[in-house]
């Protein structure tokens, strides 16, 4: 599932249409309740990221809301498999953005007032300071890994980044937060900045060559799955001890360790 690098490098590279008009909004999804006449003839004024959200700002105070969930695209341009796929295709004054969704598990949204999610901390937000992270993981008994997943405590970041991070700082993704030392947070803060900048600067992490594998803006893959220390790498040695990277399940989700540096 594309993370906050992903929809980091997304919102990039779609920055330059600010201030195009929306001329025409095609759905091909009919379970995509969008007011198109309401949004034609809105300009689009910023597109950002809100977590994992991708937020088309309109004119008059209005928002269309995308979420890519696991196999969702926003892409200015589409190859001939991808036109089967393609839920609604946004026809500006500059070129044109089409949402492909084969599996059709990304979401749209579109709001009259606002954002309406409630989010944590976002990890690029100057105010996530170890301080600030520390306030998070030491008040909770959750498991460290599952608990930077959560949106509604720290939004962006997911199951690649979370084991990367975690790996970074040589924390045992099964520790409970509040078990967690401020030596060990201090170390943690660093890790989750610094892994999910490199993979901003890779253009995020691509895992597959299908239809539903993330891909940016221009149908182009990313590159940080050349660099990934322990996320899909069962069976490999640590790239820092050379011990054999394991593979847990928590919380139902794979979870990646060295248990040699992180135990
Ligand atoms: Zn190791």
């Amino acid at each position: 599932m594309p993370e906050l690098p992903e929809v980091e490098t997304i919102v990039r590279e779609l920055s330059d249409l600010s201030g195009a008009r929306i001329e025409r909004l095609q759905v091909l999804d009919p379970r995509l309740e969008l007011p198109v006449h309401e949004i034609i003839g809105t300009t689009i004024e910023k597109i950002e990221r809100q977590g994992k959200y991708i937020v088309f700002r309109l004119s008059g105070g209005r928002s269309l809301i995308v979420h890519l969930r696991m196999s969702g695209r926003l892409t200015r341009t589409r190859s001939p498999e991808e036109v089967r796929h393609t839920r609604f295709i946004l026809h500006l004054d500059r070129g044109k953005v089409y949402f492909i969704n084969p599996r059709r598990l990304g979401t749209v949204e579109y709001s009259r007032n606002g954002f309406p999610h409630q989010l944590g901390i976002d990890p690029f937000d100057p105010e996530f300071t170890p301080e600030r992270l520390a306030e998070v993981v030491m008040a909770s008994r959750a498991p460290i890994k599952p608990l930077l997943m959560n949106q509604k405590k720290i939004a962006g970041i997911g199951n690649i980044y979370s084991a990367e991070a975690l790996w970074r700082a040589r924390i045992d993704p099964c520790r409970a937060g509040n078990t967690l030392t401020h030596k060990e947070i201090r170390a943690l803060h660093p890790s989750i900045v610094g892994v999910l900048k490199e993979a901003v600067d890779h253009m995020g992490t691509t895992l597959g060559d299908t239809v539903s594998d993330y891909r940016n803006t221009s149908g182009e893959y990313g590159e940080f799955q050349e660099v990934l220390s322990v996320y899909g790498r069962e069976g490999k040695p640590c790239r820092r001890c050379g011990k054999k990277i394991e593979r847990i399940v928590q919380a139902g989700r794979s979870t990646y360790l060295c248990p040699g540096c992180q135990r």
